[in-house]
């Protein structure tokens, strides 16, 4: 017995660690005063997306692997470093959605939407995964509003989505600039993979190893490269707007002619290729535009990216269906917001706040406002708090107009006060009057 009690003691004395749960490396709570700018956002975003005529879906954010690594393609970064997969209880390759455009068009194929009348414009909003090295303006989960036009092929669909973002920027007030680029059609791409072999020959071997896959593989992703070494290679390549069929052309000038018609100043990046293998033709950034910031800076904040994709649709399954899309950061619109210092409108409500004394005003309180609720007052409480003062002040900390209080004499009375905040003024009401004696003062 003597030698189990020690035993127990010992067990007793081994340390046991502490848990302390916290947020895994990148992804990030997003706390009310971050989410207040999101509200606005996309508050702003939503009514644009509707007033264009799109309309709101909701898509898994687990999908089968393989519906990215055929969109977005394999020799990209999002496929080849930054996706968070795993095989699933059911031996299902499965992945964190990376972005949004290519859940929408397997639900457009899915669900039978080219039988509806086209084109289908869908907006979305949600997380998004990708495992990427935190940083500033790169986190392993960030949220996205994206918008996408199916079964659309003319010019003007890639200016529309360019002009609903340039809006939204306006309204916003923030500073971006528009760059732009034109990736062409298949055709137009072997023409360009050609002319880059050629330039690359005498210079492969100074390619970072990645690179040298990528030039065989898509060369168009070299431009996405990091390296410093292969940037500076690759800043004198041939340009693809060199390649363009006579059809990318005339739709890239076509875009090009709106945007001067609208006004929308924009910049030719010949560099700007996106990082996703499924663009075609049209392809488009807004960066934020502000004193100091270096074009690569910009470029790794870049705000919102988008552009054309007439082959996604076939490639996963579908008919030949011309498509384009835009999605939108909301985690760097919001930091730009601040870095420009723009500041969220001011609300102007008429809140009430309803402050309560002693457990019998508690109890009548819980009733009142729901009736206040129902009444369609902006009414605020903290039930939760027994003192006045602390009531007060938090009545006064969120710009209540009204206090209503309500105590021991005024249960029994049937009365109630109300104490205007902005005169000091206080009365003493019918309680059953209290909603009238509110309009009166507000
Ligand atoms: P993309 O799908 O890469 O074109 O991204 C569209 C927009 O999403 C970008 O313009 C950014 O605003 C935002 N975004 C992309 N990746 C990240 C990330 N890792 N962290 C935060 N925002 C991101």
């Amino acid at each position: 017995m003597a030698k189990i009690g020690r035993q127990k003691k010992k067990q007793i004395k081994v340390k046991k660690e502490k848990f302390i749960p916290q947020s895994l490396k990148g992804m990030r709570d997003i706390l009310p005063e971050e989410g207040k700018y999101f509200d606005y956002f996309l508050e702003k975003l939503e009514k644009l997306a509707k007033i264009y005529g799109f309309e709101k879906i909701e898509i898994p954010i687990l999908e089968e692997k393989s519906l990215f690594t055929r969109s977005i393609g394999q020799t990209t970064d999002i496929v080849e470093k930054e996706m968070f997969s795993f095989v699933d209880k059911g031996g299902r390759e499965v992945a964190l959605r990376p972005e949004g455009t290519a859940g929408v068009v397997r639900a457009y194929i899915e669900n039978g939407m080219q039988n509806l009348p086209q084109p289908v414009k869908l907006y979305y909003f949600g997380p998004m995964f990708r495992y990427e090295k935190p940083q500033a303006g790169r986190e392993r989960q960030f949220h996205q509003f994206g918008l996408e036009v199916l079964g659309a092929a003319g010019p003007i669909v890639d200016v529309q989505l360019i002009l609903l973002c340039w809006n939204f920027f306006q309204e916003i007030k923030l500073q971006t600039e528009l760059q732009i680029n034109c990736l062409g059609c298949p055709d137009c791409q072997k023409e360009y993979r050609r002319r880059l072999l050629e330039f690359f020959r005498y210079k492969k071997r100074l390619l970072c190893p990645n690179c040298r896959i990528r030039l065989e593989k898509s060369p168009l992703r070299i431009f996405d490269c990091k390296e410093k070494k292969c940037q500076e290679i690759s800043s004198t390549a041939p340009s693809i707007v060199d390649c363009l069929c006579e059809a990318c052309k005339n739709h890239f000038i076509k875009v090009l002619e709106n945007l001067d018609e609208l006004e929308i100043p924009y910049n030719l990046n010949s560099r700007l290729v996106r990082g996703l293998d499924y663009y075609t033709k049209t392809v488009f950034e807004f960066w934020p535009s502000r004193i100091g910031l270096s074009d690569e800076e910009k470029s790794r904040f870049s705000l919102a990216g988008g552009g054309r994709y007439d082959n996604l649709v076939k490639i996963l399954g579908g008919p030949v269906t011309p498509a384009a899309g835009v999605a939108f950061g909301l985690e760097r619109i919001t930091e730009e917001f601040k870095n420009q210092n723009l500041k969220l409108p001011k609300e102007r409500r008429n809140i009430v706040f309803l402050a309560q004394i002693g457990e019998t005003a508690k109890k009548k309180a819980l009733h009142l406002f729901e009736n206040l609720v129902k009444a369609k007052i902006d009414i605020k409480e903290a039930l939760a708090k027994d003192s006045l003062k602390a009531q007060l002040e938090l009545a006064n900390k969120i710009g209540a107009k009204l206090v209503l209080i309500l105590g021991q004499d005024e249960v029994a009375h049937k009365t109630i006060i109300i104490k205007d905040m902005r005169t000091g003024i206080q009365e003493v009401v019918n309680v059953d009057k209290i909603v009238e004696e509110i309009k009166k003062r507000l």
